[in-house]
This record gives C-alpha cells, structure tokens and sequence, in this order.
C-alpha cells in the first residue's frame, strides 16, 4: 500500500516540476513514506531519521519529510521529537504537498495531517516506481471501517472509501497498453469495494470490478489483496474460477485459529466460518487456487491451548505462504484501552518461532505437490542467482526460475516443475 502511495506522492511531485533521484546526496528534498503497523516498522523510520540527521549536518539546507502512517499517528509530535523533520502529510494529503513545500522553503514546519472521507486520487496517474515494466498495483479503495483491536489503521488511514471502477479500469487499460501484463488491486478489505455511478445509479461490487478488469484482455493477469474473512463471497470466487487470467491466489489473513482470541480481536468471525470460507475455496476453486494468510503471535490474554489452535488452523488449511508476526501493542487501538498486553515478549518469540516453522514445512510440502505438473509462468526477469536463468510467478504467485533459453521478460511460458524449496519452484521450459 506505502508503495502505491509512493508511486501517488512521485506524480504529485513530478506534475510541479520535481525530480527523482536515486542518490541520496544529491536529494535536496528527502521523503520517508511510513508504517505504524508494528513498533519495529516505526523504529525503523526512527533510526533513519538518525542517519538523516549526519546528512542534514553536512548540508543544512537539505529539507526532510515524513510521510504516511507515521505522520499521522504522531501529528506535531513528530516535530517535536525529531528537530531534523521539516514537513509532516497525513496518507490524505499528498495533494497539498508542493503548498506545504512553499512554507517549509519560507523556514517555517509544515504539516497536514487531515483525514479525509472522499480522497482516492481517482485521477492522479502513478509514476512506476522501480518498475519491471510487467507488474504494478492499483489502489481501489483507501483507509478500513473495521476496527480489529490491535490494529491502527482505521487511526492512521481514515475512513474506507471506494475509487471510481471507471477510473480502475482506465488504470489496468493504460497499463496493459503499455506492456504491462499483470495488475495487484489494493485495498485493506477488498471484499467490501462498492462503487455507485452517480449518473445511472449502477452499483459496483468488488466481484464485479474483478471481472471487469480481467476482461480487458486474457494477457492481462488479476491478483488482489487483501480479502476479510468476514467478507469474502462465493461469488469472488465464482468470478476467479470463471476467468483463467484471475490469478488463483487467495490471502486470507485468519490472525489466529481460536475463537475466543479472535473475539478479543474483534475480526468478527470465528474458527468455524473461517473453515468453512477455506473449504468454499476448495470447493469452487479446487486444489488450484493457494491460500496465503498472516498470522499474530502472543495476542493479549493468549494461552498455550489457544496458540495450539492457530497451530492446528494451520495444519487443517495447509497454507502456500504466510506473513507472520508477534503481537505488537499499539497506542490508542481498542486491545491497547481495554486489553492486557501479557504475553510476554520470550512467550511470544517461541509461539512465533513454532508458527515460522510448521509454515516453512507446509510450504514445502505444498510446493512439493508441483512437481511434475506444469504451470505457466509470466517472466518478470533474471533469477537472483544468475543470468542464466529466469524467473516469474505462477498464478499461485510463486517464484519460478528455470533455464534461460530463448525467452525474454514479460512473456508467459510453459514450465515443467522438477525440483523445489520451501520459497521457490525449479523447472524447465516446454514449448
Ligand atoms: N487489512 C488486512 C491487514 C493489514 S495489516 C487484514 O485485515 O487482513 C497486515 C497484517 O499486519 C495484519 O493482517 C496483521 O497480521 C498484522 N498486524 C496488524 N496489526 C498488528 C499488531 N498490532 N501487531 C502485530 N501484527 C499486526
Ligand atoms: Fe486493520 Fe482489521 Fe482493517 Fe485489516 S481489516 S486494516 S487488520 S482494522
């Protein structure tokens, strides 16, 4: 999502004659786009802005802007705290970036930190960032109405809101003409996108935004993320299974597999729907589809019994992939007022530890299940190791690398797979 805003905040600049640079000691101008989701990702930011410190010592006039979650979470007293700051934007104010630019370029600190109900940047064209020319996301909605207890969010991000579908549309269009071949649609919720034309009255869902993006042309794949438990319908699923280039990919984040902790984590669902969402997935999409999730360790008030659960969830839904992580209290949230946070940090470590591992052997074993068959391939380049292999995503979205041979970047390819790890598929080309 803070890659997609980056690619936002480049046009803004760009439209009002900035510059990008790669090398930082010719920035004049220097921006760091944020995170609050866990303390780690904020004391990141914290020890760069410790580095930034030394350049701006050396070159005083260089100005520094913190961007995203962050700045809106901590509003003027990042300022406060941090003297090398000259400019704090909430993620709904990016427009307003080249005004506040002409108040810090007058000596003053500038903020914006205003959540807003209608800002998507419907109409602001990204500037690729890094791109490979094959891959690049859209947002369709910004901000989360959910309130997950451990989550911040709905605080730093605001209210949800859908994005134009016909602004969507000219998006993945644009894309797909220039070479682009796959396009990620964003959101925190996508299952709940809904946008309603004002001219017509017609409503759209986000089933029927999926399949209107994939129509655009069978070489264009569709992947999305992230999909609620609580919300993920059959008929998401209905639209995956009727159009081949709807990449058979579902990240289904269960946080945990007991029922009373998800309770106290107001996801509002419990272990039995999510099973049951888990085997309408199997059922309408078969053994194809991968499913993905993200996993919290040492929630407030976990027990060892309510850990093996997740444990268990695990072993019952065999995940492709998961993100993983301990739980990391967060100012302000509801588990913050209301909860214990009494997991301690060596109990949470272990639990974390154990979820790590069992996913490692399920990845493995889930690749394993590869071997021998063939799967098509979209190359997005050189392997890491060497050029003489490439390598691409299946529509399980897992890495591919095989020989070389003839083929270039962004063509789709027959890959026979012959060999595998825990993270990637090992394979041969086929005509
Ligand atoms: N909207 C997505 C999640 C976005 S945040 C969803 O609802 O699934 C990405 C992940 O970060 C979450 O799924 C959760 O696993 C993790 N996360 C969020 N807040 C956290 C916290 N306070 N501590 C640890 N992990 C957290
Ligand atoms: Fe956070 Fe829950 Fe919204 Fe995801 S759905 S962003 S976890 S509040």
């Amino acid at each position: 999502m803070n890659f997609a805003d980056t690619e936002i905040i480049l046009s803004v600049m760009q439209q009002n004659g900035f510059t990008s640079t790669s090398n930082i000691q010719s920035a004049d101008l220097i921006f760091l786009n944020t995170c609050s989701i866990r303390e780690n990702a904020e004391q990141k930011v914290r020890n760069r802005l410790e580095h930034l410190r030394g350049l701006k010592k050396k070159n005083p006039d260089i100005k520094i802007g913190v961007l995203g979650c962050m700045a809106e979470r901590l509003k003027t007293k990042l300022i406060d705290e941090e003297k090398v700051v000259d400019l704090v934007v909430g993620p709904d104010a990016y427009r307003d970036l080249p005004n506040l630019l002409g108040e810090v370029d007058e000596g003053q600190k500038a903020i914006n930190v205003f959540l807003s109900r209608e800002e998507t940047y419907a109409d602001i064209e990204p500037v690729r960032l890094n791109s490979n020319g094959i891959s690049a996301f859209i947002s369709i909605m910004r901000g989360c109405d959910n309130m997950c207890s451990f989550c911040v969010v709905p605080y730093t991000r605001g209210r949800e809101r859908s994005r134009d579908a016909s602004s969507i549309l000219n998006e993945a269009k644009d894309l797909f003409n220039k070479g682009f071949k796959e396009v990620t649609l964003l959101g925190q919720n996508v299952d709940s996108y809904k946008w309603k034309d004002e001219s017509n009255g017609v409503v759209v869902n986000f089933a029927q935004l999926l399949s209107s993006v994939a129509d655009i042309n069978p070489q264009l794949r569709v992947r999305f993320t992230t999909s609620h438990p609580k919300d993920m319908t059959d008929e998401v699923l209905k639209t995956m299974a009727a159009h081949p280039n709807i990449c058979k990919n579902i990240h289904l984040p269960a946080q945990s597999g007991n029922s009373a902790v998800l309770d106290r984590m107001n996801r509002t669902y419990d272990r039995e729907w999510y099973l049951e969402r888990i085997a309408s997935i199997k059922r309408i999409l078969g053994d194809d589809c991968s499913i993905t999730t993200d996993t919290i360790a040492g929630f407030c008030g976990e027990t060892e019994a309510e850990h093996q659960d997740t444990l268990s969830l695990m072993d019952i839904v065999q995940y492709d992939y998961a993100y993983m992580f301990a739980y990391s209290e967060r100012p302000n949230t509801p588990a913050a007022k209301k909860l214990k946070d009494d997991v301690s940090e060596e109990v949470k470590k272990r639990r974390l530890q154990e979820i790590i591992q069992l996913q490692s052997k399920h990845s493995f074993e889930r690749n394993k299940l590869a071997i021998g068959k063939t799967h098509e391939v979209l190359i997005e380049g050189f392997s890491k190791r060497s050029e003489d292999y490439l390598q691409g995503r299946n529509s399980q979205n897992k890495v591919v690398v095989f020989p070389k041979g003839q083929y270039e970047k962004g063509q789709y390819v027959e890959v026979l797979i012959t060999d595998c790890t825990a993270g990637t598929l090992l394979g041969k080309s086929i005509n």
